[in-house]
């Protein structure tokens, strides 16, 4: 089927987002695989996200309440978000029974060192550092009026600080609530402007690994060429169905997803939503070309009754 303008001017192609924004024969598009089964926690990324790119500090001292965790969400200033999920172990775990799937996200109770009678306690951590997807079909990009988001040579998506008017279109478009407008007091930096991880276009653009990837210890965030990390992260499932962990599934690897695929995946321990993720992202411009086509319509039908009435008065 031909795709009309408004296909192209909201939709990636089938060349890559890259191409699709009109750079000529740019580098292969480049992503993150985060692994979540080998992340640590230790929050290593979201600590050189924030040194490498002069990102405020937000709650360095409070833990929330609810988990171990002090960041709590991805935010203006905070690129890098590492989860902590506190699940009870599924009876499916141990027993191969069918069993309520239910998550509580309380906090656990732990022995005193040395107190234990040795007896695995009866739930599991998940973590999961999450960022920016740097999505195929980006809405937030698609709904910018100033520029100030574009698509970069490598695919991603980057904030142009200094052309960000502020005006917040950006943030609800985002159908995972990534991007938001910085607060706080004048003197803070950026205050205002839109802000999220920007993929480290200025270390991409040096031949160099994003900050968060290069600080991770145990590699659960990989960056590289989307196509390969894709073929890595299949394998990866594959590897972890055979130990029998039969939860083990990508998330955003699909390029015919609701954003066209994202360049920032997941392998997930169990369903999006317990990691806060949305089941089913929807690029919030998916619509658009159709509306628009009905739009165009609507317009025409009104301009032909408008010159048949004329037409019709001069009888
Ligand atoms: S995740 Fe949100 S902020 Fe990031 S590129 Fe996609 S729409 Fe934009
Ligand atoms: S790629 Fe760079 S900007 Fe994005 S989360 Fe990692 S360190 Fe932060
Ligand atoms: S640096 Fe790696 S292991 Fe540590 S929290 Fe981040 S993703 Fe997990």
């Amino acid at each position: 089927m031909s795709r009309s303008f408004f296909d192209h001017a909201f939709a990636a192609g089938p060349t890559g987002p890259a191409p699709d924004a009109g750079w000529s024969e740019p580098p292969p598009r480049k992503g993150f695989f985060t692994d979540t089964s080998i992340c640590i926690g230790c929050k290593a990324c979201e600590v050189a996200c924030k040194e490498w790119n002069g990102v405020p500090q937000d709650g360095i001292y409070e833990l929330l309440g609810s988990s171990y965790d002090n960041t709590g969400a991805l935010g203006a200033s905070t690129w890098r978000h590492v989860a902590f999920i506190e699940q009870p172990v599924r009876q499916a775990d141990h027993e191969g029974a069918d069993h309520d799937r239910a998550v509580d996200l309380g906090m656990p109770s732990f022995d005193k060192p040395g107190d234990s009678d040795g007896e695995r306690t009866e739930f599991r951590w998940l973590m999961s550092s999450d960022v920016c997807k740097h999505c195929t079909n980006a809405a937030c990009l698609d709904v910018c009026p100033t520029g100030a988001l574009f698509r970069t040579e490598f695919g991603t998506v980057v904030v142009q600080d200094d052309i960000c008017n502020g005006c917040g279109y950006c943030v609800p478009a985002c159908p995972y609530g990534v991007i938001e407008r910085r607060e706080g007091e004048p003197e803070v930096k950026n205050v205002g402007v839109a802000q999220k991880c920007t993929l480290c276009y200025d270390r991409l653009g040096a031949g160099m690994t994003p900050a968060c990837a290069k600080a991770c210890p145990t590699e659960s965030i990989q960056f590289g060429d989307l196509d390969e990390l894709r073929e890595r992260a299949d394998q990866r499932v594959r590897q972890l169905h055979e130990s029998g962990v039969a939860d083990a599934r990508l998330y955003g690897a699909d390029p015919d997803d609701g954003v066209g695929g994202a360049g920032a995946f997941f392998l997930l321990l169990d369903e999006p939503e317990t990691y806060g993720l949305p089941p089913d992202p929807q690029a919030s411009t998916n619509d658009l070309p159709a509306m628009w086509k009905r739009a165009g319509l609507a317009t025409l039908g009104m301009l032909a009754a408008a010159g048949a009435a004329f037409l019709g008065s001069r009888r």
